[in-house]
């Protein structure tokens, strides 16, 4: 059974308080960086109201994927809880303890993965 033992269970959880610790950080950077923009001093000319406008686009994208990181950790601990962290989801192999242990929020087995990423990758990706 490719399922988790107690100790490793405990290290991927481990695993997950220091990738969700990492994103937060990320999220508080991103919107101090955004504030400094704004306020008194700001925006003196059109160039400036631009490049504002682009860094606000940036943010609003990285808080995007901030938002489905954090997810993605709640949605690993529950598997945790579930004793179903370690499982691929799509063919119910194993994902491999180190594997993660690397990315905690990790779904599919490596190869799993790699067929995933090479029929979505383009899918994903947001169209202008
Ligand atoms: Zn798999």
């Amino acid at each position: 059974m490719p399922r988790l033992n107690a100790k490793q269970t405990a290290a991927v959880t481990l695993a997950l308080d220091e990738f969700e610790a990492t994103v937060r950080a990320a999220m508080r950077a991103a919107l101090l960086e955004s504030r400094q923009g704004g306020g008194e001093g700001g925006v003196h000319d059109l160039g400036e109201e631009a490049i504002a406008d682009e860094l606000a686009a940036v943010n609003s994208s990285l808080a995007e994927r901030h938002g489905q990181e954090l997810l993605q950790a709640v949605q690993a601990r529950l598997r945790l809880v579930e004793g179903s962290a370690g499982i691929c989801t799509e063919c119910d192999g194993a994902i491999g303890y180190p594997r993660l242990l690397a990315n905690p929020v990790a779904l599919r087995c490596v190869s799993c993965e790699t067929r995933h990423e090479h029929t979505h990758a383009h899918a994903a990706m947001p169209r202008l």
